[in-house]
């Protein structure tokens, strides 16, 4: 799975990402995070970032898009990713689109966390409260001052990447003022609905048990093809549990509706 987060500071892109990231074990890339990083660390990109960020102002797109370049290319990103922070800019999404289609990577959908901006401002105080609470460094771009700039380049630079990927059909809109909780949900609704996850994630996120695996710790599949196969009928156990993968079973109307209820009587009469 391959996703962007887009939305406005104090939107939730973090958290959800976290969320995204626990659930299917995809890598979060933060532009953000690797930034901060990269400041602590003092390296050559973190000195030039430095005091761009501290302003609320953005780091010039070379500097973004070849970190984010390095990072596509390590082999953690076979489990897939989502960018949070990135892109922030319409060249920045033009450079991602070249990326990846060099690299050979289909981006799934980009989620759009739409919130009203009237909040974004106790979100981030929120946020500052919890951070100090938990003991931990405040930014020092999470102030008021700071926070309406950043507000302001958000609604300058990157609300134009709703458009740009409403054009390309990518553009899934959660309204972000649920609570943390409806929002996880409706991000794993819409993924499913758009078919960017697998059928494992999907009754993960559903909290369905796997159905291929049987009490007894069988797949129900092979059982009912075994028996099939040797021309016996179905075992009564799973006869009676209703699992097997045939018409009128639990696992169709899970996963094999359409193989097997669209089938055409007759088709099946030959076979
Ligand atoms: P964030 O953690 O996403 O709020 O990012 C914190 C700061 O890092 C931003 O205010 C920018 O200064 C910088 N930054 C993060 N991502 C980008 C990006 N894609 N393009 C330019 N600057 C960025």
């Amino acid at each position: 799975m391959r996703l962007i987060l887009l939305g406005p500071p104090g939107s939730g892109k973090g958290t959800q990402a976290q969320r995204l990231v626990h659930r299917y074990g995809i890598v979060q890339l933060s532009t953000g995070e690797m930034l901060r990083a990269a400041v602590a660390a003092q390296t050559p990109i973190g000195l030039k970032a430095k005091d761009i960020m501290a302003g609320g102002g953005l780091v010039p797109d070379d500097i973004v898009v070849g970190i984010i370049s390095d990072r596509l290319d390590e082999p953690d990103m076979v489990k897939g990713f989502i960018l949070d922070g990135f892109p922030r800019t319409v060249p920045q999404a033009q450079a991602l689109d070249d990326l990846l289609k060099k690299k050979h990577i289909k981006l799934d959908a980009v989620i759009e966390l739409r919130v009203n901006e009237s909040a974004l401002l106790a979100r981030v105080e929120t946020r500052v409260a919890e951070m100090i609470a938990r003991g931990e460094e405040v930014r020092v771009d999470d102030t008021p001052e700071v926070l309406s700039k950043r507000l302001a380049s958000y609604r300058s630079l990157t609300e134009p990447l709703i458009h740009y990927y409403s054009e390309r059909r990518k553009l899934l809109t959660v309204d972000g003022m649920m609570t943390i909780e409806h929002v996880t949900r409706e991000i794993h609704r819409i993924l499913a609905a758009i078919g960017a996850m697998d059928a494992k994630s999907v009754k993960k996120a559903r909290g369905e048990a796997p159905t291929r695996v049987v009490k007894a710790g069988r797949p129900v599949k092979k059982t009912a093809k075994r028996a099939g196969k040797a021309g016996k009928p179905v075992p009564k156990r799973a006869k009676k549990s209703g699992r097997t993968t045939g018409p009128g079973s639990k696992a169709k109307a899970i996963e094999g509706s359409k193989k097997f209820a669209k089938k055409p009587p007759k088709k099946r009469a030959k076979a």
